[in-house]
Order: structure tokens, then sequence, then C-alpha cells
């Protein structure tokens, strides 16, 4: 991944973070702390901590997308962005584009889909176990 890529990315990553704050009724302060250039330095902020922390009770799918949000941001400080979680290989730039906060590239993500696939349809309608039939017999 080339540097522009890079900042193409962690500035989709910094929308998408202000977006959320913004539904969570941050205030305008709160989302200017959010735009400085340096993440890692706010990322340890206490007081960012304890914001996130009181929007975690809120809305859990947001929340833990922000989380997510910051997690990536953090380790593009890190340098350990894009690298999939479960292959260690680098996860492409186009998937990153779509999905910037992911963290799988897009074969892992097929076969853990897959798996959770089969999980919900074991456990589906039609998976009624056959001895509530033979009772009646
Ligand atoms: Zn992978």
């Amino acid at each position: 991944m080339t540097k522009k890529q890079l900042a193409t990315l962690k500035k989709l990553l910094l929308e998408r973070q202000q977006e959320i704050l913004r539904q969570f009724g941050a205030s305008s302060d709160d989302i200017g702390k959010l735009q400085e250039e340096n993440v890692a330095d706010w990322v340890d902020r206490v007081t960012l901590d304890d914001a996130v922390n009181s929007l975690m009770s809120k809305e859990s799918d947001l929340a833990k997308e922000l989380e997510i949000t910051i997690e990536s941001l953090s380790s593009i400080e890190k340098g350990e962005y894009g690298i999939c979680e479960e292959c260690d290989k680098q996860i492409s730039f186009e998937r990153l584009e779509a999905v910037p906060a992911a963290k799988l590239c897009i074969d892992c993500k097929n076969k853990l889909e897959r798996q959770q696939n089969r999980v919900i349809n074991h456990r589906g309608p039609s998976a009624i176990p056959s001895e509530m039939f033979e009772f009646d017999e």
C-alpha cells in the first residue's frame, strides 16, 4: 500500500469516526479534538477513553463500530494497519477503501461467513430435533 492510499484510508476512518460521534451527540469541541493530526495522542487521552466508555452503553452497534474505527486509526499509527488478523496477509486497498475498518482479508472474511452460515442453518427452523416427531408415533 502506498502512503497516499494509507492517507486516503485514514481520512475515511476519521470521517466515519466523526460521523459516529455526531450520532452519539458529541459536542463540536470533542470532534475538534479528533481532527488533530496525531491520532495516537488523543487515543491515549483519559478524557476520550471516558467519552468512549460512556458511549459504549448507549448503542452497542455504533459503539462497536467506533471502537473498531479507533483501533484501526491507532494501528495506522503503529504501522500495523491493513494486515489480516487471520492470515497476516496485506488486505487489498480496494477492500479497505470499501470497509476501512476491515480486519480480515476477503478470503478470510468469506471463510468466516460460510462458517457462521453453517451454524445459523444448523440452528434454524429446519433443524427441529427428530425426537419431537417420534413422540406421537
Ligand atoms: Zn486473511
